[in-house]
């Protein structure tokens, strides 16, 4: 199987597989207990947390780990809204964020808060004039992301999150498809990560918190997490987030470097006919997301079952519906379902995305009786 579904998901690193096997195996102990073996998971749960944060590179904060990116952007939502002081209860975010913050925001909506969601140009981009147009001080958050899961288009984060902090309000960044590929700009109050996106274990995520900006909970118990989040951690997990990481940050300019060569290869290999969908100049490019006019993507993906991609978002594919984010770039829905997601990275081969590529493109090509 050739894999081009890295948003979805990527192919565990090697080294975080390794720094995960100790802890799934001898070192099983409570990483809460006060034996010498506790606290021995308990440190190895602290070299992770240094090791995120220095990924995510942001001074004067701090990260708790959560189980999903979801949970994260659950938690920071929810928890800065019921924080927030009197007479703030207006959330600020744009169309075309992923399904945690959006269907987020439709529940505290439901609970009585105001949503004022951004529109994307063609471009998939927000206007920051939009953006401040919106700002008062009745809005107590601001959630905008930087790559955008879908189409991959890198929004102008440390902008937006300079006229939030004008306006008084909390920016929440979901950095989930950016870590290790696109910096993280400062200025963010919250920001979300997700192991499982950067070659770590799935079920293991994190929100670092600027001091000061640090949610009401949304898990109760035991307060492991600082106190901030209840429930047992898993040292394991942890430490494959921490490997994975370390690495990202490592490996920052050379996997960029991969992944450019890669976006040309595959852009080349396509015959006329296929239109990128949003900013190409404003993207991270491990993410191709094409359409065809007159295409049936669903009906491509069923026939190149040996080639792993995708529709629009993986839960996107899921539910039938065409996706929103293609929606908000003034797609029609028959140009949403005519688009396809080619998503890859570090451990895709020039070799094999060209021939998936060339593959794609001859099945394309012969679905609408042209020669391939
Ligand atoms: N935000 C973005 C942009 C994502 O791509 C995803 C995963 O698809 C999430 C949030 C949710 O992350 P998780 O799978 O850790 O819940």
């Amino acid at each position: 199987m050739i894999y081009l579904d890295y948003q979805a998901t990527t192919p565990v690193a090697p080294e975080a597989a390794e720094a995960m096997r100790p802890w799934v195996e001898a070192q099983f102990a409570n990483p809460h207990s006060p034996s010498r073996w506790g606290r021995e998971a308990a440190a190895a749960i602290e070299v992770a947390r240094g090791q995120v944060e220095r990924a995510i590179g942001l001074e004067g904060g701090s990260l708790a780990f959560t189980a999903s990116a979801t949970e994260a952007i659950n938690w920071a939502l929810k928890g800065t809204l019921e924080k927030a002081p009197q007479g703030r209860s207006r959330i600020v975010t744009v169309a075309s964020e992923h399904a945690a913050v959006l269907d987020t925001c439709d529940w505290l909506e439901g609970r009585g808060c105001d949503v004022t969601r951004l529109a994307v140009g063609r471009d998939g981009l927000i206007d920051l004039a939009d953006v401040e147009a919106v700002l008062d001080d009745r809005v107590a958050m601001v959630a905008v992301m930087l790559v955008n899961n879908e189409i991959g288009v890198i929004q102008p984060v440390g902008e937006v999150a300079r006229l939030a902090r004008e306006a008084g309000a909390v920016m929440l960044c979901d950095a989930v498809q950016a870590l290790g590929r696109v910096a993280i700009p400062e200025g963010a109050d919250l920001v979300a990560v997700s192991a499982h996106k950067i070659h770590g274990p799935k079920g293991i995520a994190a929100l670092w918190m600027r001091e000061g900006a640090e949610p009401a909970p949304l898990l109760h118990g035991g307060g492991q997490e600082r106190g901030l989040r209840s429930g047992t951690m898993a040292p394991a997990l942890c430490a494959g987030f921490g490997a994975a990481a370390r690495l990202a940050a490592v490996r920052f300019e050379e996997d960029a470097a991969h992944v450019e060569r890669l976006w040309d290869s595959a852009l080349a290999k396509l015959s006329p006919g296929w239109t990128v969908n949003g900013s190409t100049e404003r993207r991270h490019r491990g993410n191709l997301s094409i359409r065809r006019e007159g295409l049936d993507a669903a009906r491509l993906i069923a026939d190149l079952r040996d080639v792993a991609f995708s529709l629009g978002s993986a839960c996107a594919s899921g539910s039938g519906r065409p996706s929103h984010v293609l929606r908000a770039i003034g797609l029609s829905d028959a140009q949403a379902r005519s688009s396809i997601r080619l998503g890859f990275g570090r451990y895709t081969s020039e070799e094999e995305l060209v021939s998936a590529v060339g593959r794609i493109d001859a099945e394309a090509r012969a679905q609408q009786g042209l020669a391939a």
